[in-house]
């Protein structure tokens, strides 16, 4: 099978796997577990943030995050289709009762920021209270510039707001820029990084911030479910991709950017060029995305379907299985 749905599709490979089944565990919810409490400090010191937290999933994460930091009735800033707002059920108004304040995410997939002043509530008993702004880094496969950041922080800081970033792909943003990834993250009140996707690990996702919000922030996951006993097996998973997937993510990106090449010549696609290990492609119609969805499927390639298609590279995605699918795509189409 070739599977190019998402980065989240990747196996586990022998060698993690060996590494988990050696890992030394305790009970994580008594503080007990060496590989999982080793594992949070590697991240917050990465990310260059005091603390850090295992949790199950980068939703969960996403959502601790907003529990912390907003109230019932506050409200936070974020983009219409950033992944906290649009693709985590509701979280937090359904579980939080924190009103979401979204607003159109720009083709570079920034907020506008005058926009977001402009959203910032007054003081003012009519009004929810607006705490939090969220950005996404990479969003649909797009680097958010620091540049931005920046000005982005400085506007959150002006306004006493907190700043949180979904990172679940902080890492792909990082190593296509050749910064430290800290670079990116410290400016952050929170980030929430996914080590499930590009990074190649089974399960897990980290949210770090200050020693005090992360203080807070185990209430909450203990609240949502989330705490977890020998997790140290899935810290010490998160714990290899750390130390040997984070600089091949250049390699998908490459691959990405192979796959924009080879596509470009089939008259019927137009082709987006890719930033990072997401490549969006534009067929006639949707009729024909599901036909080739499903002609390819027969081939053991699997992809999305839709006139707009995502294609994702990942760990088990190899130039080879590139020039497969460029392949059966020309005669399919
Ligand atoms: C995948 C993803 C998440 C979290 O997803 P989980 O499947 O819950 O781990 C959050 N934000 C973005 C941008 C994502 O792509």
């Amino acid at each position: 099978m070739i599977d190019f749905r998402s980065d989240t599709v990747t196996h586990p490979s022998p060698e993690m796997r060996a590494f988990m089944a050696n890992a030394r565990v305790g009970d994580d919810v008594f503080g007990d577990d060496p590989t999982v409490n080793a594992l949070e400090m590697r991240v917050a010191k990465l990310l260059g943030l005091e603390s850090a937290m295992l949790v199950p999933s980068g939703t969960q994460s996403n959502l601790i995050a907003l529990l912390t930091h907003c109230g019932r009735g506050d409200e936070y800033i974020v983009g219409q289709d950033y992944h906290t707002y649009k693709y985590e059920a509701g979280g937090a108004a359904s579980l939080g009762s924190i009103q979401p304040q979204p607003l159109a995410v720009s083709g570079d997939g920034t907020l506008d920021l005058d926009m977001v002043k402009k959203t910032i509530k007054p003081n003012d008993f009519h009004f929810a209270k607006t705490r939090l702004l969220a950005l996404e880094n990479t969003h649909s496969g797009k680097i958010i510039s620091n540049d931005y950041l920046n000005q982005a922080s400085r506007l959150a800081r002006d306004n006493g707001l907190y700043f949180h970033l979904d990172g679940a792909r902080v890492f792909n943003a990082a190593v296509a820029q050749n910064i430290s990834v800290k670079e990116i993250t410290s400016q952050f009140d929170s980030v929430s990084v996914c080590c499930s996707k590009g990074l190649g690990a089974p399960i897990g996702s980290l949210l770090c911030g200050s020693e005090s919000f992360i203080n807070t922030a185990r209430r909450w996951r203990k609240m949502v479910g989330g705490g977890m006993r020998q997790a140290g097996i899935l810290a010490a998973a998160i714990d290899f991709a750390l130390s040997h997937n984070i600089e091949r993510l250049k390699d998908d990106h490459d691959n990405a950017r192979y796959l924009a090449e080879l596509l470009s010549t089939v008259p019927s696609i137009r082709v987006e060029s890719p930033h990072t290990n997401m490549l969006y492609i534009e067929l006639e119609n949707a009729e024909v995305g599901a036909e080739l969805q499903q002609a390819l499927a027969t081939r053991g390639i699997l992809i999305s379907s839709g006139r707009r298609v995502r294609l994702v590279t990942h760990l088990d995605i190899d130039m080879a299985a590139i020039e497969r699918f460029v392949a059966e795509v020309k005669t399919i189409l």
